[in-house]
């Protein structure tokens, strides 16, 4: 960005008090800023405490060696006793831990004690096959119980586990592997996706033949499609593959967990790509599980005794690490796991999963409200959402049409919607507003969290008055925060803590508002300059979504000869809306009406698809590549790489 801070061009007005009931039984209050202002580490301290140590911590945090932090580093625990067993030893046994429910339909409960049980034989059939503490595993899964179980049983042991998102490539599984050095790699047959099965093992036996993966011992495989191995093009591999109901069905269902350091590694997890080659991001034990465990109790506001929880991310990403496992788990919810796609087998899959279950907090993505939206508001209106009380919302910034929809169309009017700002690097939640404290605003995630220090600062890293833009930074350690980059300590240096000193730098543009609210305004690296003033995508492309006929946007910054960069702009148009001549005409004029003269789009494309990442991330970068007539950068985490050629196709000429 240029030393022009970003303009704030976006006026939202509309503001939603917290339901006067919520508030009144909230499981945090306003009080809980107050006392982590006043002491952040005693804070943290007493959040350390809503988890069972088998020695307590007497220290919370060590920053004598910046920015290399630990936490709680004297404290000992167990990562899966405290998400399973404690729940069972505290009479809970019978709850419900995971309402599973696969996409043709087959479901699946399992309760604590279930859970324990199958946590325990999959630990002992990882010792069988030699995992021992500090190995790494791989897991390479649908969205099946397995999953979770597999990653509990790494936790148990202190194996790290490196989940890899099941619909990536053998070459991503391959360099993932091998990057971890991994000795046991934990996969299945294959998962349901869109009505059939989709084989993972061939990607396994693929990526195995690489080099760099010799050291994987072992391949535990679940069986779920049934699917003959040899029909997907997969081979079996004798003393090597094992499958998965051979050996830990037959294993004992005690295993006594044993307490590792706060520090010891957790996971490592790469991030999703969105701005170029992913980074493995490494989490450690107490800190991570300590505000995993927290936020989810406070910005979900979960009651476990009552609650019915869902967040529709898949494992393979941090919100399905901190939001499915970790968080949910830790404090002893019930919640729900599915297996598919949202409109398999039709658009209203989700809201009959909903139904069934009774639904109380739904956590997704605004890429999944924003199809939602183009589905059309007849399709939730079909089911009964009521028991819905707290919707969230994570993964890019929620456009303030797409926000007020959600809370509208899927939170009867009444929830409220909370929009959580974080990264697979922060572990966990930072900003994000309070269901029973905040007074709402569509497209803003507002306060950092009680015990959290962020702001936004300029070029020369001074914090930008209230009504300005600059780029998000934490101020502070926090105790979910990566300790590293496997492997690389100075990418981890370079890539965080060199651009500001002291100040861990996000990647991520922000504005705050007038009253001093934080408002995501799209990456670092997407930020436009048009005619000497940074203009965030974010806000155009919220301003296109504020048009009846627009359901989805893409906006880039492409060289410009006379304005340095001209504002490039993909719609995918909501059902039903043509694509007739005034269209890009009236667009224009919209964002014109809502932003100003200066953020009007130059070029407006109607499109089928938007190039997303396998975490429904758009990926601006590669649209810029075509309305800069560029070869395409790494594709890798592309959903559907078929999305950028249907684009290509569109552009009348190359610019
Ligand atoms: P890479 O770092 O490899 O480019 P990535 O940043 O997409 O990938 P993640 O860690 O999955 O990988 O995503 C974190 C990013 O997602 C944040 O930095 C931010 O840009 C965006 N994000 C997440 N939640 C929100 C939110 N509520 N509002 C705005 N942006 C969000
Ligand atoms: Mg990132």
């Amino acid at each position: 960005m240029s030393n022009e801070s970003l303009a704030n061009l976006l006026k939202e007005e509309r503001r939603f008090a917290p339901p006067a009931a919520l508030a009144a039984e909230a499981n945090v209050t306003a009080e809980a800023y107050e006392r982590a202002k006043a002491d952040r580490l005693g804070f943290w301290a007493e959040q350390a405490r809503r988890l069972t140590w088998a020695v307590e911590p007497s220290e919370t945090l060590d920053w004598s060696n910046p920015p290399f932090a630990k936490w709680f580093a004297d404290g000992k625990l167990n990562v899966a006793y405290n998400c399973v067993d404690r729940h069972v030893e505290n009479g809970l046994g019978d709850r419900v831990a995971l309402h599973f429910e696969g996409e043709p339909g087959d479901s699946r409960s399992l309760t604590y004690a279930e859970l324990q049980s199958e946590v325990c034989r999959a630990a002992n059939a990882l010792i069988e096959l030699g995992v021992q503490t500090g190995d790494r595993v791989a897991i390479y899964m649908p969205m099946i119980p397995e999953t979770v179980i597999a990653m509990l049983a790494c936790a148990r042991l202190g194996a790290p586990h490196s989940v890899v998102f099941g619909g990536f490539s053998a070459d991503a599984l391959a360099t993932r592997v091998k990057d971890a050095d991994a000795r046991v790699v934990i996969t299945a047959d294959g998962g349901y996706r869109r009505g059939k099965p989709s084989a993972l093992k061939p990607a396994v036996d693929e990526a195995l033949t690489r080099p760099g993966t010799e050291n994987v011992r072992s391949v535990l495989v679940v069986r779920r499609t049934g699917q003959p191995l040899e029909e997907a093009g997969s081979t079996w591999t004798e003393g090597r593959d094992v499958w998965w109901h051979e050996l830990v069905d037959r294993q004992s269902d005690q295993h006594t967990p044993e307490a590792f350091d706060a520090e010891h590694p957790l996971f490592i997890l790469y991030t999703s790509g969105t701005t170029g080659k992913p980074k493995g991001i490494l989490h450690t034990t107490g800190g991570y599980l300590t505000q995993a465990s927290y936020t989810h109790h406070a910005v979900f506001d979960l009651k476990p005794e009552s609650d019915v929880y869902w967040c529709t991310a898949d494992v393979g990403w941090v919100t399905g690490h901190s939001y499915i496992v970790y968080g949910p788990l830790s404090n002893g919810a019930t919640e729900v796991l599915y297996e598919g796609t949202p409109d398999t087998p039709h658009q209203g899959r989700w809201w009959e999963i909903v139904q069934k279950y009774g639904v109380t907090v739904l956590y997704t993505a605004p890429t999944a409200i924003r199809a939602c939206m183009k589905w059309g508001d007849d399709i939730p209106a079909k089911f009964d959402l009521s028991s819905l009380r707290v919707l969230g919302s994570v993964g890019e910034p929620i456009n303030p049409e797409a926000w007020v929809w959600y809370r509208e169309h899927i939170g009867g009017n009444t929830t409220p919607v909370v929009d959580t700002w974080w990264q697979t690097e922060t572990g966990a939640i930072m900003v994000s507003p309070l269901p029973g404290v905040t007074e709402t605003k569509p497209g803003s995630a507002q306060v950092p969290l009680p015990g959290i220090a962020a702001t936004v600062v300029d070029d020369e890293a001074n914090e930008v008055p209230n009504g300005s833009g600059g780029y998000l930074v934490l101020t502070e350690p926090w105790p979910s925060m990566l300790r590293t980059i496997w492997g690389d300590d100075q990418r981890y240096l370079d890539t965080y803590w060199s651009r500001f000193e002291g100040r861990y730098f996000a990647g991520d543009g922000a504005k705050k508002d007038e009253d001093g609210d934080i408002w995501l305004l799209g990456r670092v690296d997407d930020v436009m300059l048009v005619s000497g003033h940074n203009i965030s995508t974010t806000e155009v492309e919220s301003a296109l979504v504020s048009h009846p006929k627009v359901a989805e946007a893409a906006v880039v910054g492409a060289a410009d000869p006379q304005t340095t960069q001209a504002i490039c702009a993909f719609v995918i148009l909501r059902g039903g809306a043509a694509e007739d001549d005034g269209l890009v005409e009236e667009l224009r004029a919209h964002v014109a009406k809502q932003l100003g003269p200066i953020a009007k789009p130059k070029r407006i494309l109607p499109v089928a698809e938007l190039p997303k990442t396998r975490s429904g991330k758009i990926m601006r970068r590669l649209l810029r590549d075509i309305a800069e007539n560029r070869a395409l950068g790494d594709v890798t985490t592309l959903t559907d790489s078929s999305v950028m050629d249907l684009i290509q196709s569109k552009l009348p000429s190359a610019p």
